[in-house]
């Protein structure tokens, strides 16, 4: 059966990409986006479909639509984004989830928030199940993104103990794919970007800290499964390929893929950075009957082919 469907922060990276599915299984979508991070670019191939509609909301603000579901993705993701204006960050994880909640509990739908990683902050335990609580510094230049992002699954978990709201918390792990921003100073683009340019690729610290990478047609389709759950399905839940890499290995890999002849520039790490991240999944392959299908080496390279169309190199 085809719904209305609110998809916030639509016009980003992964937002772009959940739009695109759900208008293909049939759905309406109303893409809400203040356009911070997220482009037109992104979404203009959707504009001639009749079942999509945008936008131009900040979600720290009421927002008065009537749908049938609610994805919640307004946030900016990329450290680079999220630190430019940190007031900013945590006022959109927060009030924007207050907003949205709000929503949801007027129209009695299920609400999804795209929370992350993050909340297990620099994690003592490896690899992360979603019973751990997290290592979080409070006060540091990332706070605003994992203190905001945590405060908003608390919001979600007390809308549903005192409402009995229909909330789905997905806790994504770093995904990349077509459509991220060239300079958004995130890992992936970064290194492609600077291979296909031939310039140096950026390793911070000394490149032994780990990432697990998700393709982004994987991480969707966690997030249209988990929608699909019923009333007693609440998460959090882990969504991430537990392949887990070195960013030398990384860099390797894009070196390979892009044929590229850049050299490795070492520069300091920042502050804060975790040194490790791997995803347990079980409860997403229990719950969801999920587990990822794309190899980093197989998304990588339509990645780079996104990119080398962009960049036009
Ligand atoms: P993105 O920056 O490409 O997309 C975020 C979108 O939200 C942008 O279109 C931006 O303009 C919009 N936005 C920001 N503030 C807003 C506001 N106040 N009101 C309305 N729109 C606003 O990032 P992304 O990678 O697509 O991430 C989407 C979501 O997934 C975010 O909530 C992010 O925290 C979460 N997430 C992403 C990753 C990842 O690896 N990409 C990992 C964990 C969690
Ligand atoms: N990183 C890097 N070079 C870059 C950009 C990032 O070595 O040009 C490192 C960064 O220090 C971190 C990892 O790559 O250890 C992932 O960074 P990203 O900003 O993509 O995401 P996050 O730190 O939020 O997982």
């Amino acid at each position: 059966m085809s719904s209305r469907i609110l998809v916030t922060g639509g016009a980003g990276f992964i937002g772009s990409h959940l739009s695109e599915r759900l208008l293909a299984e049939g759905n309406e979508v109303i893409c809400v986006d203040n356009f911070f991070t997220g482009a037109r670019a992104n979404i203009e191939h959707l504009f001639g479909n009749p079942r999509f509609e945008v936008l131009r909301h900040d979600v720290t603000f009421p927002l008065y639509v009537e749908v049938d579901q609610i994805y919640n993705l307004a946030c900016p993701a990329s450290p680079v984004h999220y630190q430019h204006d940190p007031v900013q960050t945590t006022k959109t994880s927060v009030v924007g989830a207050i907003n949205m909640l709000g929503l949801a509990k007027r129209l009695r739908v299920p609400i999804l928030q795209a929370s992350t990683s993050e909340v297990y902050g620099d994690p003592a335990i490896h690899p992360q199940t979603e019973d751990y609580w997290g290592n979080v510094n409070p006060i540091g230049p990332r706070s605003c993104y994992d203190e905001g992002k945590r405060a908003a699954e608390t919001l979600f978990f007390d809308y549903r103990r005192q409402h009995d709201l229909d909330i789905k918390v997905i806790r994504i792990f770093n995904t990349y794919g077509p459509r991220m921003h060239p300079s958004d100073g995130r890992v992936v683009s970064n290194f492609i970007v600077q291979a296909l340019r031939g310039e140096p690729i950026t390793i911070y610290g000394d490149g032994s800290q780990t990432r697990s990478f998700c393709y982004v047609d994987d991480l969707v389709d966690g997030m249209v499964r988990l929608m699909a759950t019923g009333h007693d399905v609440t998460g959090p839940i882990n969504v991430g390929n537990p392949g887990e890499f070195t960013m030398l290995e990384l860099a390797q890999a894009v070196i390979e893929i892009t044929g590229s002849s850049s050299t490795l520039d070492y520069r300091p790490l920042p502050q804060d950075d975790p040194k490790q991240r791997q995803p347990d999944i079980s409860r997403a392959r229990a719950e969801l009957g999920w587990q990822p299908t794309i190899a980093l080496t197989e998304g990588l390279r339509s990645t780079v082919d996104y990119f080398r169309g962009v960049l036009a190199v």
